[in-house]
C-alpha cells in the first residue's frame, strides 16, 4: 500500500502500511526478521538488506507505517526518542546554534545542555508561546529549531506554522517532537516542519513495554542525512521492539479517541470540583490556547495537568488515595498514570527555571489511559475527597 496516499484513512493505514504478507507463507502479519545478516546471491546483489544495523525487514515495516501516519516520506527508527535526539544533533556542526522551546523534553534540554555543548553546539531557549520571541533570539549561525506542543507540563500551545516560516526564512530547519498529540492529532509536517520525532515508548507503542523513538521527514537530503548517522551512530532498536510497536501502531485511531474523550470528559470535571485550583486542558475553553489548538490538532490529546488546593502533603495525600491511576512518571499507555512533575519529570530542573515554567508544588500531571471513564472519575473523587 502506497505509504503516501493520503486518501487511505488513518486507521486503515495504522494497519496496511508497510504490512506485506510474507510472500513464502502468506503469514498475514509478517514474522519478526531477528537475522543479522542477509543471504546475497552474488556478492553485492541482495533483496535490500544485508546487515541489520543499516536496515531490517521488520524496522522497515515500522518505519513506512509511522511516515505514512505523519504524511512523510522518509520514516527512520531509533533505540529511544532520547537518540533521535542525539542522531538529529550530531548532522549539526560545530560552531552550530539551535533556538528551542524552553518547557521542552527534560531529556531533551538535558542533551542540548550537557552533551551538545561540548560538542560546540549552542542552544538558547525561548518562551515560544508567542511565535515572534523566536525572532530576538537567531543568530547567523542558527541552524535549527526545535520546539515541542503541547509542552511537558503546562501544556502551552506553540504556533508550528508560524515558527516554520520564520525558520525557512532564515535557513533554518525545523524539528517538532510530536510525541504529546501523536500523528492522529497532529501533523507537524503538514504545518511547515522540516523533521517530526516521536518517542515511540509513549503513544505510537501505546503498552508501556517498548523503549525506542523515530524521525519523520519528506527532505530526502535531510533523510539520507539522518540515515547516514542511523547506521554509523548506530542506535538502532531490536527487530522485536519493532514488532511489538508496529502491533501496537495497529490500534493508534481508537486508543487516541478514548485518551482523548477520556481525558475531556476527567478535564471538565476536575474544573468543576472545588479542590482543584486550575485545570491544564488544551480542550477546555478556559485554556489560554485553546482557539490555536482547535486550529492546529485534530483533537485535544490524553494529557492533563491540573494544580490541586492545598500543600505538598496534600498532594501527596491524593495521589496516595488513588486506587486505579498510577504513580509513574511516563505517559501514552492504555493505563492512566499520575506523576508530580515538581519531584519526578521535572525534579532536575532548578527552582528558578521550576517557578518560571509554572511547576508549583501542587501540580499534577495526568496520563489518562483508556480505562472506562466512570471508573476513572471514581477514582479522582474518592482521592479528592480525601486529601485534607
Ligand atoms: C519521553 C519523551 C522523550 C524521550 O523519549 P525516550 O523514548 O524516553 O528516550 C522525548 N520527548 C518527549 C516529549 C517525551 O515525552
Amino acid at each position: 500500500m502506497s505509504p503516501s496516499n493520503d486518501n487511505i484513512g488513518f486507521g486503515t493505514r495504522a494497519i496496511h502500511a508497510g504490512q506485506i504478507p510474507d510472500p513464502t507463507t502468506g503469514a498475514v502479519i509478517p514474522p519478526v526478521s531477528l537475522s543479522t545478516t542477509f543471504k546475497q546471491t552474488a556478492a553485492g546483489v541482495h533483496s535490500g538488506y544485508e546487515y541489520s544495523r543499516s536496515g531490517n525487514p521488520t524496522r522497515h515495516n515500522f518505519e513506512t507505517a509511522v511516515a505514512a501516519l505523519e504524511g512523510g516520506k522518509y520514516g527512520l527508527a531509533f533505540a529511544s526518542g532520547s537518540s533521535v535526539t542525539a542522531t538529529i544533533l550530531n548532522t549539526l556542526h560545530s560552531g552550530a546554534h539551535l533556538v528551542s522551546v524552553n518547557d521542552v523534553y527534560g531529556g531533551t534540554y538535558r542533551y542540548f545542555t550537557k552533551v551538545a555543548v561540548h560538542n560546540g553546539v549552542e542552544a538558547t531557549f525561548v518562551d515560544l508561546n508567542d511565535a515572534a520571541n523566536v525572532k530576538p533570539h537567531f543568530k547567523e549561525n542558527t541552524k535549527l529549531v526545535w520546539v515541542e506542543s503541547p509542552t511537558n507540563p503546562t501544556l502551552r500551545i506553540i504556533d508550528i506554522r508560524a515558527i516554520a516560516d520564520y525558520a525557512h526564512a532564515h535557513d533554518a530547519l525545523l524539528v517538532v517532537d510530536n510525541t504529546f498529540m501523536s500523528p492522529y492529532f497532529q501533523n507537524p509536517l503538514s504545518l511547515g516542519a522540516d523533521i517530526v520525532v516521536h518517542s515511540v515508548t509513549k503513544y505510537i507503542n501505546g503498552h508501556s513495554d517498548v523503549v525506542m523513538g523515530i524521525a519523520v521527514t519528506n527532505d530526502q537530503a535531510v533523510y539520507e542525512k539522518l540515515q547516514f548517522m542511523q547506521n554509523s551512530m548506530g542506535a538502532v532498536p531490536s527487530a522485536m521492539d519493532c514488532f511489538l510497536a508496529r502491533r501496537g501502531l495497529m490500534t493508534l485511531e481508537v486508543r487516541m479517541q478514548r485518551h482523548a474523550s477520556n481525558a475531556q470528559a476527567l478535564a471538565e470535571y476536575l474544573e468543576s470540583n472545588s479542590n482543584i485550583e486550575q485545570v491544564i486542558y488544551p480542550g477546555l475553553p478556559s485554556h489560554p490556547n485553546h482557539e490555536l489548538a482547535k486550529k492546529q490538532q485534530r483533537g485535544f490529546g490524553g494529557m492533563v495537568s491540573f494544580r490541586v488546593k492545598g500543600n505538598l502533603d496534600n498532594v501527596n495525600k491524593f495521589l496516595g488515595n488513588l486506587k486505579y491511576i498510577t504513580l509513574a512518571e511516563s505517559l501514552g499507555g492504555v493505563e492512566s498514570l499520575i506523576e508530580l512533575p515538581c519531584i519526578m519529570t521535572h525534579g532536575a530542573v532548578s527552582p528558578e527555571d521550576r517557578a518560571t515554567l509554572g511547576i508549583t508544588e501542587n501540580l499534577v500531571r495526568m496520563s489518562v489511559g483508556i480505562e472506562n471513564v466512570e471508573d476513572l472519575l471514581a477514582d479522582l473523587k474518592q482521592a479528592l475527597e480525601n486529601m485534607a
